[in-house]
């Protein structure tokens, strides 16, 4: 960092503050974050892989499937993609590939190979994290604490393999299955990372460090430029390489207008759209079609197929397969006659139907996010004693859990209706921030003002459906 420290800053910026500013300057920043997660993941797998085979009562499942999968939805909005900050699962095989954890090394012991052209994008991993989503659906994998476990392994050698043949972490950009979903979640974000200057980017920096690196300092691991105009937090995992490594201290962490990438991105892109939409879909749709439909549809099945026993169950695994198909297809196909009626309101010859479908994607984040958020509010009220239950268990036997804990002591700390009150209210949150979202995106590819506001009604519309699908699906529990 060769120029003065903190020229340029605003009061948004959270690198103005001592104390993150000399964390993120700390070349082991990443080594110590991961550390902790390190540990848990170790403890885990664990406990997962030989532990008790009850899922309320093994560690490993709990941890993973309430803990882990509710902080993650939080952390969205307040952190962006920070799990991956502190991911051993995408750490562990860059130190691997640097053969240092933080310093500048010289060698490596990955082959370095650029990752495929073809694969450049979040075609495969949309499609990996709805196998992803189905394999819980369909074989029950949240409650199965050795399907967790196989899980948590196969991602942890994925991603030492990728890491060990292509450049950079490969394997976290464009084949992680979370990848898509927390890329796109972390739009919704608070906080963002930029450059805080485009003038030395352009005229005083030719070595562009933040990208290439140099001999102490490594570049961007997920092969981002920020110095080149880095507009989104889609890829941005907040390691914070870029600004030890930039040498005109131009990089910021600041605050901003929550979810700004949601209406503010340039450049959007349709696979990344595609990401959104299919995220959404999961989060409403499909599971308001699983429940009208599914037992009905098993039952239609099992004239077809076999039956076997849950989850082995192919009557009910294609009843699955053909509520996500639906589903997906559904949500997909609503979001385009949406644009195609936006774009007639809109009255412009200029607005594409294909623009207007990427950036109403990439908007109704917030009406998906919130119906996830609103699930583990149910699991958070219901199930929160047996965090403390499997903690003391696994105690008694340190790493292994294999003892019977004492039975669950806690009650449910709201009731049904207060929950779905929350429920409502979170849902609610959700919409508005959509709308709001989608307001601001309208104006952007039709013609003028008046015709943006025109064709914001259509996918006004669709929020609301999908907002009321959600409140349907989660009030049917309390019927
Ligand atoms: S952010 Fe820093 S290293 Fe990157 S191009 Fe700009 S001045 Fe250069
Ligand atoms: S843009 Fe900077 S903080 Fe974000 S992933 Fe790249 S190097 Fe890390």
């Amino acid at each position: 960092m060769s120029t003065t420290p903190g020229a340029g800053l605003d009061r948004r910026e959270l690198t103005r503050l001592g104390p993150v500013r000399r964390a993120v300057l700390l070349p082991s920043f990443q080594f110590w974050t991961v550390l902790p997660t390190l540990a848990l993941v170790v403890v885990v797998l664990v406990s997962a892989a030989v532990g008790l085979e009850h899922p309320s009562a093994n560690f490993g499942t709990v941890v993973t499937w309430i803990v882990w999968w509710g902080g993650l939805l939080v952390s969205f909005v307040l952190v962006g993609r920070a799990w991956c900050l502190v991911c051993p699962i995408g750490a562990i095989p860059e130190w691997l590939q640097r053969l240092s954890p933080w310093w500048g090394s010289r060698y490596t012991a990955g082959l370095g190979l650029p990752w495929p052209r073809r694969l450049r994008n979040l075609w495969l991993p949309t499609a990996l994290f709805v196998v992803f989503v189905f394999l819980d659906n369909g074989y029950g994998m949240s409650n199965s604490p050795r399907m967790t476990a196989g899980l948590i392994a196969v991602l942890a050698l994925g991603a030492a393999w990728v890491s060990l043949v292509f450049e950079r972490r490969a394997f976290c950009r464009y084949l992680c299955p979370l990848t898509a979903f927390i890329g796109t979640c972390a739009l919704t974000s608070v906080f963002e990372l930029r450059r805080r200057d485009p003038a030395p980017c352009r005229n005083a920096c030719p070595t562009k460090d933040c990208y290439r690196g140099n001999a102490r300092r490594y570049g961007c691991p997920m092969g981002e430029f920020p110095g080149g105009g880095l507009e989104s937090n889609l890829h941005c995992i907040l390691c914070t390489e870029c600004v030890k490594s930039c040498p005109h201290d131009n990089i910021a962490l600041r605050w901003r207008a929550p979810g700004r990438d949601l209406w503010a991105m340039s450049r959007p892109r349709l696979d990344g759209a595609c990401a959104a939409a299919v995220i959404v879909g999961l989060a409403t749709v499909v599971p308001l079609l699983a429940l009208a439909f599914l037992p009905e549809l098993r039952s239609l099945l099992a004239r077809l197929l076999p039956a076997g026993v849950p989850p082995n169950d192919p009557p009910r695994l294609a009843a699955v397969v053909l509520v996500f198909g639906v589903g997906l297809g559904a949500t997909l196909g609503l979001l385009h006659a949406a644009s195609l009626l936006s774009r007639w309101a809109s009255g412009s010859a200029r607005v594409t139907t294909r623009a207007l479908f990427t950036r109403y994607a990439y908007a109704l984040i917030p009406v998906g996010l919130s119906k996830l958020l609103a699930d583990l509010l149910d699991h958070a009220f219901r199930t929160w004693g047996v965090l403390s239950n499997v903690t003391s268990a696994l105690l008694l036997d340190f790493p292994w859990n294999r003892v019977m804990p004492e039975r669950a002591s806690a009650t449910d700390l709201l009731g049904p209706l207060a929950v779905y009150g929350l429920q409502v209210a979170l849902l609610l949150g959700g919409l508005l921030w959509s709308l709001e979202a989608l307001r601001r995106t309208a104006p952007g590819p039709a013609a003028d003002r008046a015709s943006g506001v025109a064709s914001f009604l259509p996918i006004a519309g669709l929020a609301l459906v999908l907002t009321l699908a959600s409140l349907w699906t989660l009030g049917s529990g309390l019927l």
